[in-house]
């Protein structure tokens, strides 16, 4: 499904920042406590309803961004990306004329957003605006904890990456409200009770106010992305933008 908001710049109109998230979940398999429906709210509804609110931010704005904006939700994510690498082959604009991709899967909405890891925007001169938006929403950003999970190249964004197009994938940091900056530590009980098991269901915890400030933060991201006049590009010398953006 594809949706277009179209910019105010008679130029950088013809330009797309692309909002993501995949809707497909793992269907009905084996039972886990007796239920075998696979419901996937956090994995990936929440990823869902973030990027329809962000698309509803931007019909709201009386002032469009300077480029245009592509609210993308694909599907087959869970069967190796398959969605998200056709659209990124085949998009249905022209494909030079993607400039990035701000992609929304599992942000794992349940515990207060504080800070945030913005995985892949090191790559990248995306990590001007993820700073920018942060520091406005006063987010702390973190390195990457688990960079030997590889998460960058796990989901969607990576079809994009793939294209040459930088990309980038929000999610939490570790900060808790008491300090003790811990919430990895939550988030793996979670993960291994809850994640991609048929209890990812509505009875599950959610932090609708972290919903909100997730929301506001990829809007802005992609806000910003879409009004600088220049176009986001690889860092020099980068691996991705090497292998596949052109880089000497
Ligand atoms: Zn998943």
């Amino acid at each position: 499904m594809v949706g277009k908001i179209t910019g105010s710049d008679a130029k950088l109109r013809d330009e797309y920042v692309v909002h993501s998230a995949h809707l497909d979940h793992l269907g009905v398999g084996a039972p886990v406590r007796g239920d075998s429906i696979y419901n996937g709210a956090h994995d990936n509804a929440t990823g869902v309803a973030s990027v329809l609110e962000i698309a509803g931010i931007y019909s709201r704005l009386k002032q469009k961004p300077h480029r245009s904006i592509l609210l993308v939700l694909q599907t087959g994510e869970e069967l190796g990306l398959l969605g998200s690498a056709y659209f990124a082959a085949r998009p249905t604009v022209p494909s030079t004329s993607l400039v990035a991709n701000v992609n929304t899967d599992m942000p794992t909405l349940i515990a207060p957003l504080l800070s945030v890891v913005p995985l892949g925007a090191q790559h990248s001169t995306l990590a001007g605006p993820v700073a920018q938006a942060a520091a406005y929403l006063k987010l702390t950003v973190e390195d990457d904890p688990e960079p030997e999970q590889n998460r960058f190249i796990r989901s969607d964004q990576y079809s994009f990456v793939a294209q040459g197009i930088p990309a980038l994938h929000l999610k939490y940091g570790n900060r808790t409200p008491d300090g003790r900056n811990n919430l990895s530590e939550q988030v793996k009980q979670w993960r291994a009770l809850t994640y991609h098991k048929p209890q990812d269901d509505m009875n599950g915890t959610f932090d609708f106010e972290a919903g909100r400030t997730y929301v506001q933060l990829n809007f802005l991201v992609g806000y910003l992305v879409a009004q600088n006049p220049e176009r986001p590009r690889w860092n020099p010398g980068d691996y991705f933008g090497r292998q596949f953006g052109g880089q000497q």
